[in-house]
């Protein structure tokens, strides 16, 4: 079809059952489907996968998405198939195809059949599949995650590196389209100059999250019975405790359970089993509380979460976001409190002193931007999205007045010499 005459919002009902787009996707879309090379900063769950897998149904050819998770591109392929009566409308090229599914793969992209290609960035430096994709149509090359790409990114990945360079050799002129819920103008630069995309049309959306109430409280030793005076007050709600390790996890949760709260622990170290239960029984509200390392969270969608403790601070801002996000989706309220001690940000300096120094380096920097998070006294709301490269008005923003620093101004917090368990 040629991009002139697809109408939209009918290829939108057609394939996905939406009547509207979200936010900027319609912008997005038209971008993608007129050639542009484009880059999407959008937050997690703002319907990114849309914006490219709706060109790509509708484009002749086929897209080729670079995605670093098996599991994820597996999920979006059965997604997609289940939308279409062909299962050969997207394909996932990795290491552990046979042969045979290899050729079937092939077969599908030739006859035009294959809309979507997923492929992990190591399998697309393979000579064989990039000598293959040099001789089929390709609509435009779509890169998810795009963060990976930057060692300023939560989640740098080396063979990301590569990715320009290959390409170049899949054929003149084909778009790429970069998607990533990193907001972070250093991120943002890294992408694009690694891409050699200067030139792209750039949709970043709001950061804002106006129903997030954020606060920070000096960690003392009374903190275990700060959290449970917290909980107490908001009985019945649903939450998630962050801890850093899988020991203060299962510490915090035995003090809940022995408090009276329906508290359940998560972490890796727990088997599959146990972490499926657990999981299970916070969706399903049999327990209010899940307590919890960075493990929990990944793809957790429930939309009434109430608040998000963060018992240490994490190693980032970004992360501070993304598990902080996880309140309030269904734009309810959603209580973000952090706790906060100089030990622990010792601590974390502590884990970072056997890296290499260059990724040493970047850590304490971003470690840096949580203790100034944590220890200033303007508007916490314009402060984050400030990181992420956005103003905020802190008198009419929307959001304005949901933190404590704007709520009860006071003095400035110093943690330095707090005493801590
Ligand atoms: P992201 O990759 O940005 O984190 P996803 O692409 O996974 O987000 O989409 C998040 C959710 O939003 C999915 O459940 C998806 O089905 C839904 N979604 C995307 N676009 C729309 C739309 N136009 N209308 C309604 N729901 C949408
Ligand atoms: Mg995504």
């Amino acid at each position: 079809m040629k991009s002139t005459e697809i109408d939209l919002h009918k290829e939108l009902k057609k394939y996905f059952g939406f009547n509207k787009f979200k936010g900027l996707q319609e912008d997005v879309v038209k971008s993608i489907i007129s050639g542009n090379n484009t880059f999407v900063i959008m937050p997690t769950g703002g319907g990114k996968s849309l914006c490219y897998q709706l060109p790509a149904l509708a484009l002749e050819g086929t897209a080729i998405v670079v995605s670093p998770l098996i599991a994820l591109m597996k999920n979006q392929v059965d997604a997609i198939r289940s939308l279409s009566s062909e299962s050969g409308v997207a394909h996932v090229l990795n290491s552990s195809l046979t042969k045979t599914e290899i050729n079937q793969v092939k077969k599908d992209i030739t006859s035009g059949l294959t809309k979507l290609l997923y492929v992990a960035p190591e399998s697309l430096t393979k000579e064989e599949y990039v000598n293959f994709l040099r001789g089929v149509t390709i609509s435009f090359v779509a890169i998810d995650e795009a963060h990976c790409i930057s060692e300023w990114g939560h989640d740098f990945r080396p063979e990301y590196r590569n990715l320009r360079h290959i390409i170049k050799q899949l054929g003149d002129n084909v778009p790429v389209i970069g998607l990533t819920a990193t907001a972070t103008p250093k991120v943002q630069e890294d992408i694009l100059k690694n891409l050699d995309m200067s030139d792209a049309r750039v949709f970043k959306a709001s950061f804002n999250r106006a129903n997030l109430f954020y606060e920070v409280r000096t960690k003392t030793k009374n903190v275990e019975s700060d959290i449970i005076r917290f909980i107490r007050q908001h009985k019945g709600k649903s939450g998630v405790i962050y801890c850093l390790s899988r020991k203060k996890v299962e510490e915090i949760a035995q003090v809940l359970q022995v408090n009276g709260i329906s508290a359940v622990p998560y972490h890796a170290g727990l088997d599959g089993k146990t972490r499926a239960k657990h999981q299970d029984m916070f969706l399903m509200e049999d327990v209010d509380v899940v307590v919890a390392t960075i493990a929990f969270g990944m793809g957790i969608d429930k939309p009434d979460v109430r608040f998000v403790i963060h018992h240490d601070i994490p190693k980032s801002l970004e992360s501070y976001y993304q598990e902080t996000g996880r309140a309030g989706r269904d734009g309810g309220e959603g209580h973000c409190l952090a706790y906060y001690s100089y030990k622990d940000i010792e601590k974390l300096e502590k884990f970072m002193s056997g890296k290499p120094i260059a990724e040493q380096e970047i850590g304490y920097a971003l470690l840096q931007e949580v203790v100034a998070y944590a220890e200033t006294s303007m508007s916490r709301r314009k402060f984050l999205l400030h990181y992420f490269g956005e103003e905020f008005d802190e008198v009419n923003g929307e959001g304005a007045n949901m933190d404590d620093n704007i709520r009860n101004p006071k003095t400035k917090v110093e943690a330095k010499d707090q005493v801590v368990t």
